[in-house]
């Protein structure tokens, strides 16, 4: 069997499918041959300034083509794809550029003010809009499949970022994987608002090489919930990759609007989805289905997937080809059939350990993926909260998801987050922050439907109605802004 090398798959793609419409952004096609040209041209150039095989090049770019073309150029030069959400603070990048060992940054010319300050006192090639463009094509290097691929850094949602590192077999499993369940012929016209900077973002993009059909995809900036709609009718969407933040965020705009009937599979992921989110979408999008997966960074962005035509809401569907899972308890050993239990994860696109060399494994070599699940018995997951969300609120476990859960449920809820703070009786106390629709909801009228949603040790004591809830920049809910906010009572 040939090694997988992810530069040689994006070649041999671009022979199968020929040229086709790619990537629409700017309110133009990008063709899979002009993605292929300039990726095979930029990578001389990165060449040429001297980055090698092995090399971390950073790129740091809001979602356009350029994004996509610098992936396939720096695979192609045999270095390292290090991608960097926009969003960051310069000492945030600069923390990356330094841990990563960068020997170079790829940005636009937008963000260069913001490179300059995160790079001072570093001789580091900054390069501008893939500047060094060659006129001829660079050769590809020789990697081999286990050799590194990708440097990618967690979110970050619960503390600080990590490298994460993977490898050119790791990122194709998972990508690989991930179309073998989602592929139904036909389907073949997406948006994309996810980061491409993320390891759900990347997978969604830059996989496509393994499916038959070439596929299309309009690309969104950053997500905004009028143009992914307007971009949605106009161009026929038939599926989209979103978080379950971005489907809230399309609940409050008039879908009824607009022309969604093309829209058939909306895959869900990155974080938990509020069955009464799923719910409602699909009542006000009848062509719908939602089909929820589950990852991490660590296993280059998925680990179970829900097939097209077999959803079964409330769950993240079954473990993809490939990968296998198990329950634990807290000492590893195997939970009871039904019990829950922290998910360990074995399969190709697992990675082997962090950047910096540590690792979360069990004795036997299973991911610890720091979550808790049920497996019912069909073997679908279900995900019931991060170990470390857990409130302990008098010894009890509160887990912050069924309070959540619950409260949205209200008419006037919108959003909500759950979050423990520090308690001199109880060791926790349960908070909730909540968006609502009607200025006429009161904190004293949450609580009261609380308590009679809740049981006695679940139900939060305090409710903050606030503006909005502050999310990471993949949209999850960010628990380190919000416990800050707690604790300290802002
Ligand atoms: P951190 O940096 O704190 O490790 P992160 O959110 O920044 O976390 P990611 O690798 O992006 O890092 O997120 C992986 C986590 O997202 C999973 O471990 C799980 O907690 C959560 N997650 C992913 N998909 C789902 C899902 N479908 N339902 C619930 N949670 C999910």
């Amino acid at each position: 069997m040939d090694v997988v090398n992810l530069a040689r798959l994006f070649e041999t793609a671009r022979e199968r499918h020929g040229d086709y419409p790619a990537i629409r952004a700017a309110d133009r096609w990008y063709s899979s041959g002009e993605l292929f040209d300039r990726a095979v041209r930029f990578s001389a150039g990165l060449r040429a300034l001297g980055v090698k095989p092995g090399d971390r090049v950073v790129v740091f770019m809001a979602n356009c083509p350029e994004v996509v073309i610098s992936y396939h150029a720096i695979w192609r030069a045999g270095a390292v794809v290090t991608p960097i959400v926009f969003l960051v603070t310069p000492a945030e990048l600069r923390h990356m550029v330094d841990d990563s060992g960068a020997v170079a940054v790829i940005t636009t010319a937008e963000l260069v003010p913001k490179v300059t300050a995160a790079l001072t006192g570093l001789d580091l090639p900054v390069i501008v809009d893939l500047a060094p463009h060659e006129t001829t094509p660079g050769p590809l290097a020789d990697r081999g499949e286990d050799e590194l691929a990708a440097l990618l850094y967690t979110g970050g949602t619960t503390g600080r970022s990590k490298g994460v590192a993977l490898t050119h077999a790791n990122i194709d499993a998972a990508s690989s994987a991930s179309r073998q369940v989602s592929f139904v012929p036909g389907i073949s016209r997406s948006v994309t608002a996810l980061p491409l900077s993320h390891s759900y973002g990347m997978l969604v993009t830059v996989g496509t090489q393994q499916i038959p059909e070439p596929e299309s995809t309009v690309l969104l900036r950053f997500f905004d919930a009028p143009a992914w709609l307007r971009v949605a009718e106009q161009h026929r969407v038939q599926q989209a990759a979103v978080v379950p933040s971005m489907l809230a965020m399309l609940l409050a705009e008039p879908l009824e609007d607009f022309d969604l009937s093309s829209l058939r599979n909306v895959f869900s992921g990155a974080a938990p989805l509020p069955r009464a989110v799923a719910e409602e979408f699909t009542r006000r999008v009848p062509s719908v289905q939602i089909l929820e997966g589950y990852g991490c960074t660590e296993t280059a962005g998925i680990l179970t997937s829900t097939p097209p035509g077999r959803a079964r809401p409330g769950t993240v569907g079954l473990p993809v080809p490939g990968v296998s899972l198990r329950l634990v308890d807290f000492d590893d050993s195997p939970v009871p059939p039904g019990e829950p239990g922290e998910i360990v994860a074995s399969g190709p696109n697992v990675m082997s350990a962090y950047w910096d060399g540590t690792r979360d494994f069990t004795p036997d070599g299973w991911l610890r993926t720091g979550d808790v699940g049920t497996f019912d018995d069909d073997g679908y997951l279900s995900i019931i909260d991060r170990k470390k969300d857990v409130i302990i609120r008098g010894g009890y476990n509160v887990y912050p998801r069924d309070v959540e859960e619950a409260l949205i449920r209200h008419p006037a809820v919108t959003g909500c987050a759950v979050v423990g703070r520090p308690d001199n009786r109880l060791g926790e106390e349960v908070v909730a922050m909540v968006t609502v629709s009607s200025p006429l909801t009161t904190p004293e009228d949450l609580i009261e439907y609380a308590k009679t949603v809740l049981s006695a040790n679940k139900y939060p004591r305090e409710i903050r109605i606030v503006e909005a809830i502050p999310l990471t920049s993949v949209g999850k809910v960010d628990r380190k802004r919000l416990r800050a906010g707690v604790t300290s009572g802002s």
